[in-house]
């Protein structure tokens, strides 16, 4: 079969552009990039644009899309973000360069698995800042195992620290949470009588401090994805409006209206719960224009992120299969067979990239 739509258009021109911008940037900090490509699923075309820009390495938090470009032929190094299981370090240290890490017991394991291969595999130790998700809490422990890993492990090799703020308790990364890595840094340099490879500050919203040149001295990495591909976590949700240079455009869906018709736009009958089991609230505003178009949740996870390049459409919901649009004042006189384009947001792009179901077709590889 050969499916025309859903279509994910991606510009990878402008993906490029993004990614030699940010790493610019960081690069007059004193700061390396790795560019994240979980966002899009690790897709070997989008891997190797960002690889192009001078990144230091390609993080993900799932194996599967490192093995994927690494069978692409893309030989940047790879850095696994997400903290492994016990049963994921073989192949952790078989396809990543580098990975973070929270628990001891893991890079033991790691050190055994490198030991028995005769190679070396290199951990960033994470520490909790306040975020509440991956990390040492206990930071004589961090400085402990820190310098253990350093002094006695020889497969797996201690590069350096980092930490991940604004993730899960929405903890601002502010110069002085930077200042607490540093620090931390500076006691374990002191104590092992060198510097570390990797001072690794955050994720894309840690970029403000390299672009107000608030950074402080010593964080020298970062770990980059939504800044690069869609950059509209920090310049929409977070509202930084001088970020311009970076292109919000890089996505867009193309979906394929299947219905229109003139429906009431509260339902009639009795009440039970919809799909997911919920009773959502209607607005009742008479008589509407609706369009059913073929693009639902399942391939784009929540439709109401979405944005319609048509700010006249607005977007009423969805289930699995489909979205509702009111089309009343759309301005055009919509049939069966039109297409509606819409910018994704940071989930919908995770999800039409990875589904099975959308074609995706890739412009102006640089
Ligand atoms: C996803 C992730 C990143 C990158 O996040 P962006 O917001 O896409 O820049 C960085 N670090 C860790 C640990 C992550 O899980």
């Amino acid at each position: 079969m050969s499916r025309l739509y859903p279509e994910l258009q991606i510009d990878l021109q402008k993906i490029y552009q993004n990614s030699l911008e940010t790493v610019r940037r960081c690069a007059e900090s004193g700061i390396r990039v790795c560019g994240v490509i979980k966002g899009c699923s690790g897709l070997p075309e989008i891997a190797r644009t960002i690889s192009r820009a001078g990144v230091s390495q390609l993080g993900t938090s799932r194996i599967e899309e490192a093995v994927r470009c690494r069978e692409a032929g893309i030989s940047t190094p790879f850095l696994l973000l997400r903290v492994p299981g016990m049963s994921e370090i073989p192949d952790v240290v078989r396809y990543f360069d580098y990975s973070l890490q929270s628990e001891l017991a893991a890079v033991l394991r790691i050190d055994r698995e490198c030991s028995a291969r005769g190679m070396h595999h290199k951990v960033i130790m994470m520490a909790d800042l306040g975020d509440i998700r991956e990390g040492y809490w206990d930071k004589e422990a961090f400085i402990r195992d820190c310098l253990f890993i350093d002094r006695q492990l020889d497969g797996a090799v201690l590069a350096g620290i980092g930490t991940n703020l604004g993730c899960y308790g929405a903890i601002k990364p502010t110069r002085e949470k930077m200042e607490e890595l540093t620090a931390l840094a500076d006691e374990i340099c002191r104590q092992s009588g060198h510097p570390l490879e990797i001072i690794s500050g955050g994720a894309s919203n840690a970029y403000p401090l390299v672009h107000y040149h608030t950074m402080p001295q010593g964080i020298n990495h970062l770990r980059i994805g939504d800044n690069i591909l869609l950059s509209r976590g920090l310049q929409t949700k977070l509202n930084y409006r001088d970020m311009d240079y970076l292109d919000m455009t890089a996505f867009l869906v193309h979906a394929e209206v299947v219905e229109v018709k003139e429906k009431p736009s509260y339902p009639q009958g009795e009440f039970a719960l919809n799909a997911y089991g919920k009773l959502p609230e209607f607005e009742d505003r008479g008589i509407r224009k609706r369009a059913l178009i073929a693009l639902g949740e399942a391939d784009v996870g929540d439709v109401a992120e979405l944005l319609p390049l048509n700010s006249r459409i607005r977007i009423i919901g969805g289930s699995s299969d489909y979205m509702i649009l009111d089309v009343t004042e759309c301005g055009s006189d919509l049939q069966p067979g039109d297409l509606i384009d819409f910018y994704p947001e940071y989930i919908n792009m995770l999800h039409l990239t990875a589904s099975g179901n959308v074609r995706k077709t890739f412009l102006n590889e640089p």
